[in-house]
């Protein structure tokens, strides 16, 4: 075993950025990409631990093309965008925009992208958070087959804002998705980190690209959910959040408060982000909450 495995390289002159092909380069074709804003480190470590996984496991069918740290020198320098132009590079696919670096790098993933059958993109969505996959769900028909086939218990609707990887590979009709999970700021979470590889290898095994059986998705109460409802604090001040990321909430609960005036959650859902231990300016966001569809 681990025959099937291939490190390669994309030169340019900043950088070397790693990938790995696993397979026999034939369908079904899967990309998996982490670190693309380069301080979600939780997606990395997850990716570096599905491809010590499939370099000693069973052997893949198909293909799996994984690119732990799309965004290299924003990993190194922690931060989302490519450091030496400031680029959102989740925000300029397909052509890429800024620097020739980021233009190279964004066109060399998607030209993987393109040519692939399904695109999953790794993302931390903060410290204090809880696991979700985005997608746009409810427009794409073959979007929610497969996210039916990612086994974790929250799926949000994505606002579908253009540039995206997985978005614009939605758009020419791959099923893709985002998982977001905790982390974020340079740091990661094993305990997210875990269960972000479990969801990872459930898919794989639920799209037949892995024999192996997924680690019990027919238990999964999973539920869809609409748009993210971002909750700002009209005042500032410092923080005490009263809610825990994952807990499911009702319009009009309370979930913190802010120099001591109430932050009440404006729907009813499952909390997603909470921040806590900050200072918040007034408008800034306390909260994310994935509304309950109706
Ligand atoms: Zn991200």
């Amino acid at each position: 075993m681990g025959l099937n495995m291939d490190l390669r390289y994309l030169d340019i002159p900043e950088l070397r950025l790693k990938y790995y092909v696993f397979g026999s380069g034939g369908s079904p074709r899967v990309l998996i990409t982490a670190a693309i804003h380069g301080d979600e480190v939780t997606g990395a470590y997850t990716a570096y631990k599905l491809i010590n996984y499939l370099k000693t496991s069973e052997r893949v069918k198909g293909t799996v093309t994984v690119v732990p740290v799309v965004n290299v020198l924003g990993f190194i320098a922690r931060t989302r965008f490519n450091p030496i132009d400031y680029v959102d590079m989740n925000r300029v696919f397909p052509e890429g925009a800024g620097s020739l670096t980021t233009r190279k790098i964004v066109r060399f993933i998607w030209e993987i992208a393109s040519s692939s059958d399904y695109v999953l993109d790794l993302h931390c969505a903060g410290l204090n958070s809880y696991q979700y996959v985005l997608a746009l769900y409810r427009e794409f028909s073959k979007v929610r087959e497969f996210t039916d086939r990612i086994p974790w218990d929250t799926v949000v609707e994505s606002t579908g804002t253009r540039g995206q990887l997985f978005i614009e590979a939605t758009h020419i009709g791959i099923p893709a998705a985002i998982i977001e999970t905790g982390g974020g700021s340079g740091y990661y979470s094993v305990k997210w980190g875990e269960a972000l590889f479990n969801s990872v290898i459930g898919t794989l095994s639920n799209i037949g690209v892995l024999s192996s059986e997924s680690p019990a998705s027919s238990y999964l109460n999973r539920k869809y959910y609409g748009r993210l409802v971002h909750v700002k604090t009209p005042v500032e001040g410092f923080l005490t959040s009263t809610v825990e990321p994952g807990a499911f909430t009702r319009k009009g609960d309370l979930l913190g408060e802010v120099g001591g005036f109430p932050i009440y959650s404006p729907t009813t859902g499952r909390v997603i982000r909470v921040d806590r231990d900050v200072f918040l300016p007034s408008e800034d966001s306390v909260a994310s909450i994935a509304p309950l569809e109706e």
